[in-house]
């Protein structure tokens, strides 16, 4: 019974350190590295540690935004969104999308053909396909395909989660 004690206060010690490493981890991870070259809107610029945009956001646009997430399809009301307005960034409020260039990709995630101005976002390659971030504070907002309407042909394919509608 004496060693099922001493386990117990091993695990409740390991479980601390990590627990301790995790936040450690979290709130140094450094800055997302941009590709070369990459401009904002304005010049402006958002960093945060990964500690206070976990304050800042709900958990589920913590997940997208900041840990690459996807959110289920049609499980954004801003999917069928069709009033004028203007997509913002949920973390920065960096004007990322015009209603002007939003279309029905029939995908469930809220679709653009074209961001707000060039350099809004940037995008890097994830694997087979092409990440979308954004240009202010690297936000992850989706992704964009080749297949989309004219006059681009892109689709950008978009997390409602990452967006604030105005
Ligand atoms: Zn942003």
């Amino acid at each position: 019974m004496k060693s099922t004690g001493l386990f117990l206060l091993i695990a409740v010690l390991v479980a601390g350190l990590l627990w301790g490493y995790g936040t450690f981890v979290a709130s140094s991870r450094p800055p997302h590295k941009r590709p070369a070259g990459t401009t904002s809107p304005g010049g402006r610029r958002v960093e945060k540690s990964d500690a206070d945009w976990k304050n800042l956001l709900t958990s589920s646009q913590y997940t997208i935004t900041r840990e690459n997430g996807t959110e289920w399809p049609n499980s954004s009301e801003l999917t069928h969104e069709h009033r004028p307005g203007t997509y913002l960034c949920i973390c920065c409020r960096n004007p990322l999308f015009s209603s002007k260039t939003k279309f029905e990709s029939g995908t469930g995630w809220p679709s653009f053909y074209a961001p707000y101005v060039p350099n809004a976002i940037y995008t890097e390659p994830d694997g087979h396909r092409t990440e979308v971030r954004c240009s202010v504070c690297d936000a992850h907002l989706g992704h964009v395909f080749n297949d989309g309407p004219e006059p681009t042909g892109l689709r950008y394919c978009i997390n409602g989660v990452a967006l604030s509608f105005q």
